[in-house]
């Protein structure tokens, strides 16, 4: 059955549209005043001043790989990060642990992993899906390099880049 939406009844004030357009004007004007005495900075002397201490803690910079207390990288080569990135930047290839290693329990890990960081979208649903919370969106966010194959990270570089996080890390929370 059909439903019909009725129409919601306007305000003098909402057909006039007066209050909104003077709302609008003391929104800019407040705006204006802050950039006038300073208390707003638009201009910020990158790459000198950066903007580092003002990330906030939720913010999204590139992907990294991390390593436990024992020095071992958590990921265990399973391709669920591979699999879910929209753009398709995550490239491994597994192996599997010899049984005469350490960590043969572990069975796999990545033999390889690159990262395209030109196709990456900092999107973390790489980090969201790792169900070893071996792969995290750090805040490096001045990724460049003056070719194509320098931004493809590989398994090295995005060790370096993600260090040690040791025992098990909550991800959703602020122990993060
Ligand atoms: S980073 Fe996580 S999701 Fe990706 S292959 Fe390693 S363990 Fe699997
Ligand atoms: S952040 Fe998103 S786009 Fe970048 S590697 Fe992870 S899943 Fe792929």
């Amino acid at each position: 059955m059909a439903y019909t939406v009725p129409r919601p009844r306007l305000t003098l004030a909402e057909k006039v549209y007066l209050p909104s357009i003077v709302g609008g004007l003391l929104i800019t004007l407040k705006h204006m005043l802050r950039l006038l005495t300073g208390q707003t900075k638009v201009t910020m002397q990158y790459p000198e001043q950066k903007w580092d201490a003002q990330l906030p803690s939720w913010y999204r910079g590139a992907p990294t790989l991390v390593s436990n207390e024992f020095g071992r990288d958590k990921c265990v080569g399973c391709q669920l990060c591979e699999f879910i990135c929209p753009p398709r930047a995550i490239t491994i290839h597994p192996e599997e642990i010899p049984a005469d290693e350490r960590w043969s329990k572990v069975e796999k890990r990545a033999k390889s992993f690159d990262i395209d960081m030109i196709r990456c979208i900092y999107c973390g649903l790489c980090e969201e899906v790792c169900p070893e919370q071996a792969i995290y969106l750090r805040k490096d966010y001045s990724i460049t390099g003056l070719s194509r194959a320098e931004m493809v990270h590989d398994i090295h570089k995005l060790r370096e880049l993600g260090g040690e996080m040791p025992g098990l890390v909550n991800k959703w929370n602020e122990k993060k």
